[in-house]
Formats: structure tokens, C-alpha cells, sequence
């Protein structure tokens, strides 16, 4: 992942439910009704087929996002019912599993639900459109979670289109089981739509957007250059489908989610006019996911638990190392330059080496962190790491280390292609950094146990230069004087921005500011994503303007940007650079081998 009026009838005849629930035997039936777009307002019906006469339905507790969510909080009311239409009783379990009885003979559960949740990771119904990530709003059966599932939509405003990577069957969208079901977002609205063919595959572009705000042509022709340099650097497209959800809101947005089949992606329209490089980006990323996480795919995410925490210490590789192959995957594509890839390391690097907590949360810990991302505190530079930011740095150097151990003959695609030939299309999950490991050390024929135990488990400093030498590259320490605004904020996926550290004596302590306060915009815009760009452009000595909401009445304050000193770590060309390193940066760079005759899965 790396953030519209209508009502009629609700339920369709019953006689209609009986054909469609009863006769197709052991698939359970959801239909999902868009009963009040304005009031964010959805109807949910499931048909249970025969089985047991005790059944429990389960809501997630959490998806998409690493974090609990607690989706039950709105759900509204919720009633069930024989096949003849006798109500049977419901009783909640907890606040997010229900059981009801005398259900042997199958059962129909109907429940409201607010959908007002926004993001690609989010489930959204308004009067401009809805987009639905599933797990949010339906429930499963605990006893058929693995049986086929079909999804019908009714209510549809007659304008509206539907578009979702589920196979259609008459109006309904199947799906082998209840995870499939839930990979799949759907968008209901008046969407703009194309495709293309690229590598063998057929790809969808649902693009909800001004078309004001972007060229879907120029879009396409970088589809076409990603997916095209992704499948070659895996060798690989494990799919005949694939479909593409862009939004593109004029306010804050949330970045992509990605899915086995698609993805979601979501950035600000001011933002896409400007460049297209960070939708490059974020599309390169989730498009990558759809091996790395989907199919690679760690044993400490399976099977998935709903029900609460998936505790695993493998995002640094699921995440961190999918932002590394985003990188390679740009470069092929020719989207980044030599120059502007080298800039992005040092700023990865100047943004690890100046957070405290490098030196006590290791990139295992930072991933099992993930599930605290939620809250303020922990999100303070001196308690937490990124996943990704070290995980995409750890990519790297694990890059440089294979290449080194192996002569040139092995590299991180080789390690990726091994991983996708001996656990994804074998259908195994890997043993989290283990299996990591195993697939280092098969590709290079060497022991690479110090680099795990160093940098993946434990917070030893990377030594940035005994990597990048390799490559004829090195770091370049500065003390740089950069504007300091006093405070730092922050913000959880589609949460608010909050503020969650206040420099004591500084300006913006002076200025009243407090640790907890909602920053609601920064210099007369809404404060999200963006606004990080708006406080790197201000210099010493400017006036920064800041409206806060908090416990007491919405405030606004001003104070001047004062300087302070950091290190910042560039990677600039050695001294000299042999002709032999220069040849492997340019291989580096490519994300391919030096040497011909590289080891094959
Ligand atoms: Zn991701």
C-alpha cells in the first residue's frame, strides 16, 4: 500500500432471493444494496446456504491498512431470517461476530452499514460515487469462508457503471472464496474507462476524476512502461486480467493499495497536473505488490486472521524492498534518471540516519510496529522507524551484497524470481526474514547470515560505503543548515494531522502550539500528505501560518521558521571510478546481472 440523491425499495422479491440463493447449492450470496448514497447508507443481505443449524458471521476487525479498524462501529442494525421468511434470532458474540440458530436449512442476515470512509484502502458511498474495499462492509460465514461467494449490487443509480477485477455472471461477480472476494475493490460511479494490452496481459483503467485534472493518454503511456518493465525484470505475469482504480481528489488523498488482480490508487489532482512522477511512483510500487505480498507472501500473513492483529516482522521485505523494486522497476522504464535515482537514495538515507530511533527499533520491530501506527506517540522519530523507508534502503545494499558474493552473476531480481519460482507458484509462504535469507544465500551462493543478523534483526549502522563501493559510489556527510518549522506532524493513512512534537522553548511552542493539537491547515491549505512539500519550500525567517482545531475553540497562529542543523547524507562518485564499477552501477541500475550465465530459479 505506501491515503454523491437516490432511494427506492430496498429489497428485491422474495421469490427472485429463493431462485438465485437456493438454486446455486453451496455458494453464499451477498447482495449489496445502495440504499442513500447522500447518507453514506448501504443495505447488505446474505444468503446463507445449507450447513450447520449454529452459525457465527465475522465483520473484520481490520484489512488493507496494518491496523485495527473496527469496521462493526457502523453497523447500524442487522435482523435475520428462515428461507421462508420466519425471523430467527441474531445475538452479537462480540462487537464483531454474530451466531444464529436453526440455520441448518440456510438463512438470510440482512444489515445497514454507513460506508463514509475514504482512501484507497477505505469503503466510501456518497453521491458521487462509491468505492467499496469489501472486507469493511460484508460479513462471512465462519464455517464458509472458503466456499465460492457471489456479489450482486442493486440500487445502482441508473447513470452508474460498476467496475471491479471479479469475473461477471449475469449480473453477479464470483469469487472462489472470501479473501479473493475481498482483494477485489469495486467502483460504482460515472467513471472514465480505457484498456490496453501489454506483455500478453489485458489491463482495465477505471480512472474517478476531473477530466480537467489529468491526460489519460500520457497515464497509459506510462502503464504501458511499467508494466512492461515489471514483468520483464520478473520474467513473469501470473495474471490474464489486471485492473487499475485511479481517483484523483482535489483535497487530501491516500496513496495506493494494492491487490492480486488491481489496484487503488489515489493522489491529489493539484499534484498530477503539476507531475506525473509520484503517481509513476506510487503505480510502479502497488504494481510490484501484485508479486511481492500476493504471491511472495509471508507464512506470518497466513492464513489471514480477521479477528485481530496479523503480527508479522516481514513488512520491511513485503514493503520496504517493494519501494526498492519501484525504483529499479522507474529506471527500466526509463521514468527515473541515473541522477534523480541518486538524489531519492540520499534522501532515503538522510531521512534513516537522522530519525533516533535507527539506533533502537530494528527493521523486524519496526514491521511488527505497524499495528501502533495509530497512534501519535508512536509515530515520534525517537521511538519509530519506517518499514519502508529502511526496508527500501536494506534492498539495496541486499542488491550490492548478492552481486558481491556472487561475482556479478547473481542480484535482487534473481533473488525475486527464485522467491516467486520456490514459494509463490508453488503455493508456499516464506518463513518471513528467514526465507529472505534462504533465497539470498540460493542466488549467491553465499553465507549472507551477518547481513540479516546485522540490519534486519538488530539496529547495527549501515555501512553505506563498504556497500555502494561496488557500484564506484559513496556517502558524502554535510551539516546542512534546514528550516525548522519547531514542530513535527504527522498523520496515520486517511487519519488527521496531528501534532506530535513540539521543540520546547521554540517558536511554535512560544506560539501556544501543543502536542495532540489537529493541524486543519498549513499556510491556507488543508493540511494531508502535501503539506510536508508546502513546509520543505519555506526558508528561515518566514512566516508560517497554522490553524489548529484541539480541545478548546479552532485557533490560528503565526511564527517565523527558524534554521537548525542536520547531517545530510549524499551519494555521490568516488574519487575515481574504475571502468569495472561503472560497468556494474549501469547493471545496478538496470536491476539486471554483469555477468552473462546468471543462476536461474
Ligand atoms: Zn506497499
Amino acid at each position: 500500500m505506501t491515503q454523491s440523491p437516490f432511494r427506492t425499495a430496498f429489497r428485491l422479491p422474495f421469490a427472485i432471493i429463493l431462485l438465485t440463493a437456493f438454486g446455486s447449492a453451496a455458494d453464499v450470496a451477498y447482495t449489496i444494496s445502495l440504499e442513500s448514497p447522500p447518507e453514506h447508507l448501504v443495505q447488505v443481505q446474505i444468503l446463507l446456504p445449507p450447513g450447520p443449524a449454529t452459525r457465527d458471521l465475522q465483520l473484520p476487525v481490520w484489512n488493507a491498512l496494518y491496523q485495527i479498524r473496527d469496521f462493526a462501529q457502523f453497523i447500524n442494525w442487522i435482523r435475520a431470517k428462515d428461507r421462508a421468511g420466519h425471523p430467527l434470532e441474531i445475538r452479537a458474540l462480540n462487537n464483531s461476530r454474530w451466531q444464529l440458530d436453526s440455520a441448518s436449512e440456510g438463512a438470510i442476515v440482512e444489515y445497514q452499514i454507513f460506508v463514509d470512509s475514504f482512501g484507497p484502502f477505505g469503503a466510501q458511498l456518497n453521491a458521487h460515487h462509491g468505492f467499496l474495499n469489501l472486507a469493511q462492509i460484508l460479513m462471512y460465514p465462519v464455517d464458509s469462508r472458503n466456499r465460492p461467494m457471489t456479489v450482486r449490487f442493486s440500487q445502482v443509480p441508473p447513470e452508474w457503471q460498476v467496475a471491479t477485477p471479479l469475473p461477471s455472471n449475469s449480473g453477479a461477480y464470483d469469487a472462489d472464496n472470501y479473501d479473493r472476494l475481498v482483494d477485489s475493490p469495486v467502483e460504482l460511479g460515472d467513471f472514465h474507462e480505457s484498456d490496453f494490452d501489454e506483455a500478453g496481459g489485458h489491463f482495465r483503467v477505471v480512472i474517478d476524476a476531473d477530466p480537467a485534472d489529468y491526460d489519460a493518454n500520457e497515464i497509459i503511456a506510462n502503464l504501458h512502461k511499467i508494466t512492461a518493465a515489471a514483468s520483464s525484470w520478473m520474467n513473469d505475469r501470473p495474471f490474464q486480467y489486471y485492473t487499475f482504480f485511479f481517483h484523483f481528489p482535489r483535497g487530501p488523498a491516500g496513496g495506493g493499495m494494492e491487490h492480486a488482480y488491481s489496484t487503488a490508487i489515489e493522489i491529489n489532482a493539484e499534484t498530477i497536473r503539476r507531475t506525473l512522477f509520484p503517481l509513476n511512483s506510487v503505480t510502479a510500487h502497488e504494481f510490484f505488490h501484485l508479486w511481492n505480498v500476493k504471491r511472495i507472501r509471508p507464512q506470518s500473513l497466513e492464513p489471514i486472521d480477521y479477528t485481530k492483529e496479523n503480527m508479522t516482522r516481514a513488512l520491511w521485505f513485503s514493503e520496504g524492498v517493494t519501494s526498492t523494486a519501484e525504483e529499479i522497476i522507474q529506471l527500466r522504464a526509463g521514468l527515473m534518471d541515473e541522477k534523480q535515482f541518486l538524489s531519492r537514495l540520499s534522501e532515503q538515507i538522510s531521512e534513516l540516519e537522522n530519525r533516533p530511533a535507527h539506533l533502537s527499533q530494528s527493521a523486524e520491530n519496526s514491521s511488527l510496529g505497524a499495528w501502533l501506527e495509530g497512534f501519535d506517540y508512536y509515530r515520534r522519530p525517537d521511538r519509530s522507524i519506517s518499514y519502508y523507508n529502511k526496508g527500501e534502503l536494506l534492498g539495496f545494499m541486499l542488491d550490492l551484497a548478492i552481486r558481491d558474493a556472487s561475482h556479478g552473476r547473481a542480484s535482487l531480481r534473481e533473488l525475486f524470481q527464485w522467491m516467486n519460482a520456490n514459494y509463490a507458484k508453488k503455493e508456499r509462504y516464506f518463513d518471513d526474514s528467514n526465507g529472505v535469507r534462504e533465497a539470498a544465500e540460493a542466488v549467491s551462493h553465499a553465507d549472507l547470515g551477518w547481513f540479516f543478523t546485522r540490519y534486519v534483526a538488530a539496529t547495527d549502522e549501515i555501512p553505506w560505503n563498504d556497500f555502494l563501493r561496488y557500484v564506484g559510489l559513496h556517502v558524502e556527510r554535510a551539516s546542512v543548515s534546514v528550516s525548522d518549522p519547531g514542530f513535527i506532524a504527522s498523520r496515520n493513512f486517511d487519519g488527521p494531522v496531528s501534532v506530535i512534537a513540539v521543540t520546547p522553548g521554540g517558536e511554535a511552542d512560544k506560539a501556544g502550539l501543543q502536542v495532540g493539537d489537529i493541524v486543519t491547515e498549513i499556510q491556507g491549505k488543508p493540511a494531508g500528505d502535501e503539506s510536508n512539500q508546502e513546509l520543505s519550500r519555506m526558508q528561515p525567517g518566514d512566516t508560517i501560518s497554522v490553524k489548529v482545531r484541539s480541545r478548546g475553540p479552532d485557533r490560528e497562529m503565526r511564527w517565523k521558521i527558524t534554521a537548525r542543523q542536520e547531517i545530510s547524507y549524499q551519494v555521490s562518485d568516488l574519487g575515481q571510478v574504475t571502468p569495472d564499477q561503472r560497468a556494474r552501477r549501469i547493471a545496478w541500475l538496470k536491476g539486471e546481472t554483469e555477468s552473462p550465465g546468471a543462476p536461474t530459479p
